[in-house]
């Protein structure tokens, strides 16, 4: 492990957004951050803990330490005929977690294939993708408090998920760092086909009864030939959740709108597409020098090249004014903005 000063972030995140940080280290073990949250020069600095830089926008250099969580190694913890909980470490690419599980035939993550970024932060926003959430088959959270260096094993229901929402965005933002998660798998899993657009895939392949293999191959297809590729053109995936709005503001809308669609919630709201919102506001593929919004994804917004991380964020704050002047709904980021 070593302290690096002055460090490019460039390569840190998928928007590829030029900054640095004055300190930054690569961990790999516990001991590690234990280590490095004891340096002395450090302990008074701004402290920041990434990934794969998957869910960031940096706005400015990092006045503090950065530290990247490279702990990789994946165990079985415990298993039975049915079910098997394995623990990965927080540096673990989240699709080789996925790869490894749909190999050996245990289900329950097939549908989160090809998300980008590491383990550790998949629990941060409950990551989700094609009817399923980490939160539908998430065991525990190991972690350190930065306070004290304490371990703590933070068991499912404790973790308050919500959609790409979680107590580590909450209450334990900034306060603790993940170094592993555990997943309990079936052994006898029950495909998830909730979603059209993979059914349709499916049908094209004439695949009757698939298997979590194929359903995890055709959802990364679909993921492929839908979303940007960050190594191609910067981005960070969704950059807004899709709200949930009230019964009378989405019949309003809808009054208004032939096309437009929601998914009533238990509690009554409906959860609508934010891509349609910022479409209906003419956004999409609109670029202003480098930094724009995606040509087919108005959802993702993109660095064509040398877009300064305040160029995407002023881009991303005349959207959200729009999209709330014409339909006065305030959409909320996915981005964690630095
Ligand atoms: C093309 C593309 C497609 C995407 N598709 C999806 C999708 O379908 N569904 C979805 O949910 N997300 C999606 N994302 C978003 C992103 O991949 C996820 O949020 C992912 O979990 C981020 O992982 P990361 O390691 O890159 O996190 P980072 O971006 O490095 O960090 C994200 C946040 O977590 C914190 N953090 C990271 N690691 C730790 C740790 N070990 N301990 C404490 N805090 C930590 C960081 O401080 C930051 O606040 C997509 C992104 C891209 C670029």
């Amino acid at each position: 492990m070593k302290l690096e000063t002055n460090y490019s972030l460039k390569n840190e995140n998928t928007f590829h957004i030029d900054v640095s940080a004055k300190y930054f280290a690569e961990v790999f073990s516990e001991e590690d951050i234990k280590n490095m949250l004891s340096e002395r020069r450090i302990k008074e600095i701004p402290l920041l803990i990434i990934g794969g830089g998957s869910n960031i926008l940096f706005t400015r250099n990092f006045d503090g330490l950065v530290i990247k969580n490279s702990i990789s190694y994946i165990n079985v913890i415990e298993e039975d005929d049915n079910k098997i909980i394995i623990e990965a470490g927080a540096g673990v690419r989240w699709d080789d977690l996925v790869q490894y599980c749909v190999e050996k035939k245990y289900g329950g993550i097939e549908n989160l294939s090809l998300i980008p970024g590491t383990t550790g932060a998949a629990p941060i926003q409950n990551i989700g993708a094609y009817g399923q959430e980490l939160k539908d088959t998430l065991y525990y959270v190991k972690g350190i408090f930065i306070e004290n260096l304490a371990l703590k094993k933070i068991i499912k229901d404790e973790c308050n998920f919500g959609y790409r929402d979680s107590i580590f965005k909450r209450e334990l933002k900034g306060k603790f760092v993940i170094t592993a998660v555990a997943v309990c798998l079936s052994k006898k899993p029950k495909v998830n086909l909730t979603y059209a657009a993979v059914n349709e895939e499916l049908d094209k392949l004439n695949i009757k009864e698939p298997s979590i293999k194929e359903v995890s191959k055709v959802i990364r297809m679909i993921r492929e030939t839908k979303l940007p590729n960050p190594t191609e053109i910067g981005n960070a995936g969704s950059f807004f959740k899709n709200p949930e709005i009230s019964e009378s503001l989405y019949l309003d809308i809808k009054n208004l709108y032939q096309d437009f669609k929601g998914y009533k919630l238990p509690n009554g709201y409906h959860k609508i597409s934010a891509a349609w919102l910022i479409e209906k506001c003419g956004w999409k593929g609109q670029r202003f020098g480098d930094a724009g919004v995606h040509k087919d994804q108005p959802l993702v917004l993109v660095n064509f090249g040398t877009a300064s991380g305040n160029e995407i964020r002023d881009l991303s704050l005349q959207i959200k004014e729009s999209v709330f002047k014409k339909f006065k709904i305030e959409l909320e980021e996915e981005v964690n903005i630095f």
